[in-house]
């Protein structure tokens, strides 16, 4: 099928499987659509009566779609989407037939059990039932696999008591107060006609694809997701020639496939080109409103790994799937945007718009400074500990770069507390406060900043590939909204306008400077500076966790009611927990991999060897030299992988008998991810001598070069 050639208008089927707006409008009587509007304006209850309406026609339109199953579609704690499927039949009637029903009642709410999904504590086990809730700002879609049709219905999750046990709940509460403290401040300006500020996210995914067979081949993928062996390839990225390379025929089909199911899905799947590594790929949407971008990502990750399979290929949404050859990120392109088109991170023309433009750039660079430590954490999963930090993608400390022109104007303000030109034009004729024009970043691009200006949204890229980019985005509206606060608490107070916006951006701009760096974020002297600076520098995620239930984060998020400190201190339960169990997983693979594959392939190839020295010796005098001084290589490695082994074995019950938390995590970080290295350092030395057919698994080669 994937060489089938099929061409389509892509106007014609964008959207064709989603519950958007214009079916609402088609299907469901005028009342009931501006009642729906209306809560989704306001961000209010549906009431059931409404609510019955539309899971009425939803479900006439879902089985249109051919849909035989709904369900509510979340985001627990796991990392992954959830789903427990309900199919739309009632019980049979007299006549045998069944009826298809979907009550308001099932729409807006369902009880899955909660009891196997991770709760750091906030929901008793006896207390087993959770709370999904339909999130009707997200709209519901029809998904076609072969498990068939089903209505998928973006919900939020709670426990009985109302804690969010998801990521989706407290990523709404944010946008809420964003859109709170953004309207407070912009109407400060005199804005008189915004009804709301929404953030705008635009996550660009990278990912891997591996022939799926040579996949299956190699257990440590297959179990963790990323190699736990593996000898260098002689050729890796340092030709740059696959970055922005010709798109190869499987992949381009691949690509197209996917294209089709995700705007199928509503999702504006728009660039795709080749990454830096071979075998390495992105793809990126339009930016939509946080909410919104955040399930569409997951889309894109649950489209990306369906349709390889169609292909006969393996997405590898892993941070690390490959030693020594880049990793994968996620960009999280942020801005923030009013319902009437305004976008308060654009620079604007003129010098009003400016000063604006420039109180919420500095609100910004206040944010990130006070919370460097919690917009670091919201990028820790266990598998981007193998990025950041390990001179590639952003480094684990975090910065931010404006470019040259606006880092002049900061400068400018501090120094004279006046920026009264702008580098590469003419001096502005200024009106109020003699602030210049500005360009859209006229420098170069600095792609070493973990958190960059580009032009009109902040890209923050730290983000691992597998991870949700709901945290980030909870955490970058949590934090620019306490600054815009504190910015209005201040201007309110104030007589005069003009001087009050004046002092606050020149008051930012110089506490914060520190976190402004535009230089390289991956050399050795910026770590050095960083830390002359105080900026924190977590390089694992170990590390960082406690950055979320500190007392400025409980303070910060009780204070917009985004998450309480016992909601805090159960994600800090289970971030600790997740890290100890996939490390945990990791090395049992290794485990696995070592003694019932490399040490017997090593154990043949000795023999082998072995052999046929005895027969070199019977049969002639020759030198044996080279034989000889390989079995003993070959044995001292053996042995000192086993040795590795064992003691792999050891540490690996060790930490598992341990009591969850911190020292449990802090032990698997730092014993036995080093036993895990002390186990591969001999392997992989192995495999660049024992004999190719003999060695049990596709090498980096294979995997990387043969797709
Ligand atoms: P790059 O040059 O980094 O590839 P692009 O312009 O291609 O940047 O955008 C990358 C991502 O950023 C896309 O998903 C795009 O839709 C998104 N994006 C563009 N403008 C905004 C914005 N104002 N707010 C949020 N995301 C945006
Ligand atoms: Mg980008």
């Amino acid at each position: 099928m994937e060489n089938s050639m099929e061409y389509y208008n892509v106007a014609e089927i964008f959207g064709e499987n989603v519950f958007n707006d214009s079916v609402m409008q088609e299907r469901l009587p005028k009342k009931v659509y501006q009642k729906l509007k209306q809560t989704i304006r306001e961000g209010k209850e549906l009431d059931l009566a409404t609510a019955d309406v539309i899971a009425h026609e939803m479900k006439e339109w879902a089985i249109e779609k051919g849909a035989t199953h709904y369900t509510h579609w979340f985001q627990p704690l796991t990392g992954v989407t959830a789903e427990k499927h309900d199919s739309f039949i009632t019980a049979p009637m007299e006549n045998g037939k069944v009826l298809m029903s979907f009550s308001g009642k099932e729409l807006i709410k369902g009880e899955p059990d909660a009891s196997s999904f991770p709760s750091g504590g906030l929901r008793a086990t006896f207390e087993a039932r959770g709370y999904t809730a339909w999130d009707c700002t997200s709209p519901a879609f029809v998904r076609q696999d072969a498990a068939g049709a089903t209505l998928c219905i973006p919900t939020a999750f709670c426990s009985y008591t109302g804690e969010a046990l998801d990521q989706k709940t407290p990523l709404l509460r944010s946008m809420e107060a964003i859109n709170k403290q953004a309207l407070r401040l912009i109407r400060l300006f005199g804005n008189t006609t915004s009804k709301r500020v929404t953030p705008s996210v635009g996550p660009e995914q990278e990912y891997f694809l591996v022939d799926r067979a040579k996949y299956l081949k190699r257990k440590d993928l297959v179990f963790t997701g990323r190699t736990l062996f593996g000898a260098m390839p002689p050729k890796g990225q340092e030709m740059d020639d696959h970055y922005f390379g010709i798109i190869r025929e499987r992949i381009a089909a691949y690509m197209r496939d996917v294209n089709k199911e995700l705007w199928k899905l509503g999702v504006s799947s728009k660039t795709q080109h080749n990454e830096a590594a071979p075998a390495q790929h992105e793809l990126a949407p339009i930016y939509a409103s946080a909410n919104v971008a955040v399930d569409h990502n997951q889309m894109v990750m649950e489209t990306l790994k369906k349709v390889a399979g169609r292909h006969g290929l393996q997405c590898l949404l892993h941070e690390k799937p490959f030693a020594g050859v880049n990793g994968s990120g996620k960009h999280d392109n942020w801005s923030i945007t009013t319902d009437d088109g305004i976008n308060l991170l654009e620079p604007g023309k003129s010098p009003h718009e400016n000063i604006q433009f420039l109180l919420v750039l500095t609100c910004v660079l206040k944010a990130v400074d006070i919370h460097a430590d919690l917009l670091r954490e919201s990028a820790a999963d266990v598998g981007n500990d193998h990025r950041l930090g390990a001179n590639e993608a952003p480094p684990a400390i975090i910065s931010v770069y404006l470019g040259e022109q606006l880092e002049d104007v900061l400068t400018q303000l501090v120094s004279t507390g006046e920026a009264t030109h702008s580098i590469k034009r003419s001096v502005l004729e200024t009106g109020v406060k003699t602030l210049p024009d500005f360009m859209k970043d006229a420098t170069d691009r600095n792609r070493t900043s973990p958190f960059a200006f580009t032009g009109n949204k902040f890209e923050f890229r730290m983000v691992g590939s597998q991870d949700s980019v709901a945290q980030p985005n909870v955490v970058l509206n949590t934090i620019v909204a306490e600054a815009f606060a504190e910015a209005c608490d201040y201007i309110e107070q104030s007589e005069d306008f003009d001087r009050a916006v004046h002092d606050l951006i020149k008051k930012y701009a110089t506490e914060h400077q520190r976190i402004v760096f535009n230089g390289n974020g991956y050399s050795e002297e910026w770590v050095e500076e960083a830390a002359r600076r105080g900026l924190p520098n977590m390089t694992s995620m170990v590390d960082a966790i406690p950055a979320l239930n500190t007392e400025k984060a409980v303070k910060l998020f009780e204070k917009f009611g985004v998450f309480t400190r016992a909601e805090l201190d159960s994600r800090v339960e289970i971030e600790y927990e997740t890290y100890a169990k996939e490390i945990n997983i990791e090395a049992k693979a290794m485990i696995d991999i070592a003694g019932k594959q490399i040490i017997p392939a090593v154990i043949k190839y000795i023999t082998s060897l072995a052999n046929s020295i005895n027969a070199v010796k019977a049969a002639c005098d020759a030198d044996i030299s080279v034989q000889t001084e390989l079995l003993v290589e070959v044995s001292d490695l053996l042995s000192e992988a086993k040795v590795a082994l064992s003691k792999l074995i050891d540490v690996t019950e060790q930490g598992a008998a341990m009591k969850q938390g911190r020292e449990q995590a802090v032990f698997y970080r730092d014993v036995v991810m080093e036993t895990m290295t002390a186990l591969r350092t001999p392997v992989d030395k192995l495999e660049m001598i024992v004999d190719k057919d003999m060695w049990p698994m596709p090498s980096y080669g294979d995997l990387m070069f043969e797709v």
